[in-house]
């Protein structure tokens, strides 16, 4: 009973701003840091021109359920966000942590660190509070681009998604890993962001315009024996959102970059619209929007909670872009 009472007080959607710090470019440029932070608020300070051209300040403020500013470490981030769910993975929780915002704005700087933190955290729940279940972790690592999904941790071998009759997502190929101790974890996941970054084309250009998808999975046989095939118990998945801006391309001269463009918006709108079912309860929630909502069906029925991350520049140059993504991250809430 205790592990029921700690499941019902992880709230079941979570939304959290995190700022970073103004960088070297911005420093240079003499832009500003136009956001103030509280615990759980933020203000936007936005220039803008009278009719006589003199400037003023508008000012947007919008609350959250966190709001961590640029001087919160990534411990404190995983504190906040991921710690609190651990736990009820083992009772049959599917959950999901989401990081949102424009390129540049921490998205990956805030992710990154966050599996091995939570699978050292699942592998000393599963070695020492069950300890002879018979659990079992794995992980799985993949990406999806221009709507197809590649294999992060199998040189970005192309994979298929397959639905059975029981709301069931099945990422066919997809290679999951059994994995025991926290090194081996650790070589996966490097291997895995590495796959990623050194792709087809530039680095940055093509992870901004991808979806990254780590998936811890806890799984267990029907008898708790290593003989008979183990069935998912709990998921925790990490996702590193393409940049919200790349939504915009849909106007961009090159064919490729504009059906990008318009994928990565179908898919982010998808995702908001998913959320938002999910927070009233809905019975039908609309995964079909997309493809990164539907490779997510699994984990937005039944026991589900999401943690969404909504990273934010300081700086006056990213006015546009920080308020879209407070706009966003405010609808989900
Ligand atoms: P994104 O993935 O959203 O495109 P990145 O995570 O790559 O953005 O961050 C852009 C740059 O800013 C990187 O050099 C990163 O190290 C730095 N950065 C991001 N967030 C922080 C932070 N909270 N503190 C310090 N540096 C940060
Ligand atoms: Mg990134």
């Amino acid at each position: 009973t205790v592990d029921k009472e700690k499941a019902s007080n992880v709230a079941k959607i979570k939304v959290v701003v995190r700022k970073r710090p103004l960088n070297k470019k911005e420093l240079a440029k003499n832009e500003e840091d136009i956001i103030e932070t509280e615990s759980n608020s933020v203000v936007v300070y936005e220039t803008k021109l009278k009719v006589d051209l003199t400037e003023y300040l508008e000012k947007h403020e919008f609350v959250f359920d966190a709001v961590l500013n640029e001087e919160v470490s990534n411990d404190e981030v995983y504190h906040e966000t991921v710690e609190p769910i651990i736990p009820i993975i083992f009772q049959r929780t599917k959950a999901t942590c989401f990081a949102y915002g424009q390129t540049g704005s921490g998205k990956t700087y805030t992710m990154k660190p966050l599996p091995l933190r939570a699978s050292r955290d699942l592998l000393r729940l599963m070695h020492h509070t069950y300890r002879n279940q018979g659990f079992q972790l794995f992980v799985s690592f993949f990406e999806i681009y221009g709507g197809k999904l590649f294999d992060l941790l199998n040189d970005r071998k192309k994979l298929c998604m397959r639905e059975d009759g029981k709301q069931q997502v099945c990422i066919v190929g997809l290679q999951e890993y059994r994995v025991s101790d926290v090194e081996t974890i650790k070589e996966l996941i490097e291997k895995g962001n590495s796959t990623r970054s050194t792709g087809t084309t530039g680095a940055n250009e093509e992870s901004s315009r991808s979806h990254a998808i780590l998936q811890l999975a806890i799984k267990r046989s029907a008898d708790g024996s290593d003989s008979k095939p183990a069935r998912v118990v709990g998921k925790l998945s990490f996702i590193d959102l393409a940049g919200s801006e790349r939504g915009a391309d849909t106007t961009d001269n090159d064919k490729q970059t504009r059906m990008e463009g318009a994928e990565i918006n179908k898919s982010l709108l998808a995702l908001k619209e998913c959320i938002r079912a999910l927070d009233n309860d809905q019975v039908h929630i609309p995964f079909r929007g997309s493809k990164l909502t539907e490779v997510l069906r699994d984990s937005f029925v039944g026991n589900s909670r999401t943690v969404m991350i909504s990273c934010i520049s300081p700086s006056s140059g990213s006015c546009e872009h920080t308020l879209n993504t407070l706009r966003y991250a405010d609808r989900v809430k």
